[in-house]
């Protein structure tokens, strides 16, 4: 198995032909996208507004018309659609069903009070679990008003992240290792309070109730499960994929952000900070040589640090080959990193004005309908 990994098998179906790029024309663009007249955000939200009906169902039908118009002309026009390409399937599977290994451990993982987290991917039920705000956030009134205010949704690129998530992992429940740790909570809960473990995580969450020790006794398993390798690839991908066509408060655009968050939020060690470093760098260039979210996710699945070489071993494999079979430098690699960055910022502007004159459109359609 081991001699298989680190081969690397470029997918046939992944047409990895990247352009060298030219960033003076590309910002020239990108300043030209900025620079030209757009509606204000009062206009848009007068326009949005007018699109109001007394019929709640028949208001939703023109929403989601409109949705579908705006991706429809973002795709044709931007060659992509960003993060909204994960809407559909990040809808399929926000409504997954909950393992039953899940609920038998935190009955309460279905209440959206549950978890301050507003999303969050459940490896074990393949299911990403969302909080019920989330959800109104991306109906297609919020999408509408989203994109023709600012070319993005706050909450797609969330859903985006979790998409992600899904691609790297899944926890098989017949897996030996798995059912160990599924078998130490059940002893801690037949225990209760009592079991120095138990004692141990009661100590640890104030106010100690049995739901919680459970929580909390699966959390401490799940940062043994991921480590700290696992943590820096798992989410450095996630937030990565998720920021190149993303903006607003959930997108990380450089590294110093993104060690920042990984330090804070995951715990990732001081002296694991040149790992983060790496992988960011290496990431950024597979999604620049042109590699999908899905195929990224695999390798991630398999990579392991070489102390050796410094490196992740199958990240650092697959960066050479795709360098070697496309026939970029390492200067035109870096620009190609540089070029996805500014193309990001075009999409958003570009998406923001396909969604405003969508919605100019409909609601003149909707107002000549009427008179
Ligand atoms: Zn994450």
């Amino acid at each position: 198995m081991n001699m298989e990994r680190r081969q690397f098998i470029p997918d046939p179906a992944e047409k990895i032909k990247p352009k060298i790029p030219d960033i003076p024309t590309l910002s020239r663009k990108l300043e030209e996208v900025q620079t030209s007249s757009q509606l204000s955000e009062k206009e848009v939200m007068s326009l949005w507004a007018r699109i109001r009906q007394e019929d709640r169902e028949t208001e939703r039908k023109l929403y989601e018309d409109i949705l579908k118009k705006i991706l429809t002309r973002i795709q044709r026009e931007c060659g992509t659609l960003g993060n909204f390409g994960s809407l559909e399937e990040g809808k399929k599977l926000m409504a997954a069903p909950t393992h039953p290994t899940v609920k038998e451990f935190v009955p309460d993982v279905d209440n959206p009070f549950y978890s301050g987290a507003i999303a969050s991917y459940d490896q074990l039920s393949n299911k990403i679990r969302v909080h019920d705000n989330f959800k109104v956030n991306l109906g297609p009134e919020s999408l509408v008003l989203d994109l023709s205010k600012e070319g993005f949704s706050d909450s797609i690129t969330v859903l985006h992240h979790e998409v992600i998530h899904s691609k790297q992992d899944s926890i098989d429940v017949k897996d030996k290792d798995i059912q160990l740790k599924l078998l130490i909570v059940r002893i801690v809960r037949a225990l209760r309070i009592g079991s120095p473990l138990s004692i141990a995580v009661a100590a640890w969450v104030p106010k100690i109730s049995v739901p919680t020790a459970l929580i909390a006794a699966l959390l401490i398993f799940r940062n043994k499960v991921e480590s700290q390798k696992e943590k820096i690839l798992h989410e450095g991908q996630a937030y990565i994929g998720s920021a190149r066509f993303g903006k607003g408060k959930h997108v990380l655009k450089t590294t110093e952000e993104l060690i920042e968050r990984l330090q804070k939020s995951y715990g990732i060690w001081k002296r694991n900070l040149n790992k983060i470093l790496i992988m960011s760098h290496d990431i950024k260039r597979l999604y620049a040589l042109g590699m999908s979210d899905e195929s990224i996710g695999e390798i991630v699945k398999r990579t392991k640090w070489d102390n050796k070489r410094n490196c992740y071993d199958d990240i650092e494999s697959t960066v050479k080959a795709l360098s070697e079979t496309s026939g970029l430098t390492e200067e035109q690699i870096d620009d190609l990193v540089a070029a996805d960055d500014i193309n990001g910022a075009i999409f958003i502007e570009k998406s923001k004005r396909i969604a405003q004159e969508e919605l100019k459109k409909a609601v003149d359609d909707l107002e000549n309908k009427s008179t």
